[in-house]
């Protein structure tokens, strides 16, 4: 599988695309036996499940800078290559990172301190959001009680993750495992809730990835760590008068949901929505790396 804008790089071969990512392994190698990985973040965007046209200008290098500030910041157990800037292959330094590969875990953990987006849904329809019963009369962006770890699914590649319950996931990785990663979120979100509050930053919620180291058997943050494809940032001071004021590509959702139907292709991204979006990113680097 190969997608548009997939850089070519001697030595390494591209494994495999998703819809913003591009992972390569050593040349020769399989993303299954490969001991390290070349994670390359694309300017794509998507929403709805879409991969959109044109591109972000700039935004594979502005979350690849913000994963690796949070990484530094969190000071967590991570999975970066040893040396592995020195390693990483010129032409895509800025917006890659050589990581270990470790087995993941098919669960997505997501966090929430608002209730908004598909969780608002969720709660709406049935009351709970991935079985976490939530209190009545709920608004949109609404703080909750306190944050919930509302775990789904990663389903294979092609189908819908699906929000599934605590137990479920003792179910996919082990008690041990699932107990861990729900440990890892919650704490993690706290942190990083409280450093966005410092830079005036409301973090809604967010999606992290574990993998399972396969030398120690330790639990690692893997994938992107809080960036604002993984993440819904707001501006506090907006949101204390009323106004959702977004970082991420909530710019792009909105266009999006109100001119396509999700019938056929999406239509291409005027200008100006890409150049907001742009725009968006780099403020938010700005504002929390300050
Ligand atoms: P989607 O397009 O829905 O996001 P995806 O999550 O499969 O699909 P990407 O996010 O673009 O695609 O690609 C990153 C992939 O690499 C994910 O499948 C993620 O689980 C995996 N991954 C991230 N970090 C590591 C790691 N350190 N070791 C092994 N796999 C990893
Ligand atoms: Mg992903």
């Amino acid at each position: 599988m190969t997608a548009a804008g997939a850089a070519s790089l001697p030595g390494w071969d591209l494994a495999y695309s998703g819809k913003v990512r591009d992972l390569h392994v050593p040349e020769g190698t399989t993303l299954g036996t490969a001991p390290e990985m070349l994670m390359v973040a694309s300017d794509r965007v998507s929403a709805f499940d879409q991969v959109l046209d044109p591109a972000i200008p700039g935004k594979g290098e502005l979350l690849t800078t913000l994963t690796r500030w949070w990484i530094r910041r969190l000071g967590l157990p991570d999975q970066l290559a040893p040396d592995a800037d020195a390693r990483t292959p010129e032409a895509v330094r800025g917006r890659a990172m050589l990581v270990r590969t470790l087995d993941m875990l098919p669960v997505e953990c997501v966090v929430r301190g608002r209730v908004t987006g598909s969780g608002l849904k969720e709660y709406r329809e049935v009351g709970s959001i991935s079985g976490v019963v939530l209190p009545e009369g709920l608004q949109d962006g609404d703080a909750l009680p306190e944050p919930i770890y509302t775990p789904a699914w990663k389903a294979p590649q092609g189908q819908h993750d699906e929000n599934v319950s605590f137990e479920r996931t003792v179910d996919l990785v082990g008690a041990e495992h699932a107990e861990g990663i729900r440990a890892l979120s919650l704490s993690v979100f706290a942190q990083a809730a409280a450093i966005a509050a410092e830079a005036g930053l409301v973090l809604a919620d967010t999606k992290f990835e574990f993998g399972v180291d396969r030398a120690t058997g330790e639990l690692v943050l893997a994938d992107e760590v809080l960036t604002s494809d993984s993440s819904r940032y707001w501006d506090a001071a907006a949101l204390a008068e009323g106004r959702v004021e977004s970082f991420d590509k909530q710019i792009v959702r909105d266009w999006l949901a109100a001119h396509w139907d999700g019938q056929g292709e999406p239509p291409v991204l005027p200008d100006d929505v890409v150049a907001r979006t742009s725009a968006r990113y780099r403020e938010l680097i700005e504002r929390l790396t300050a």
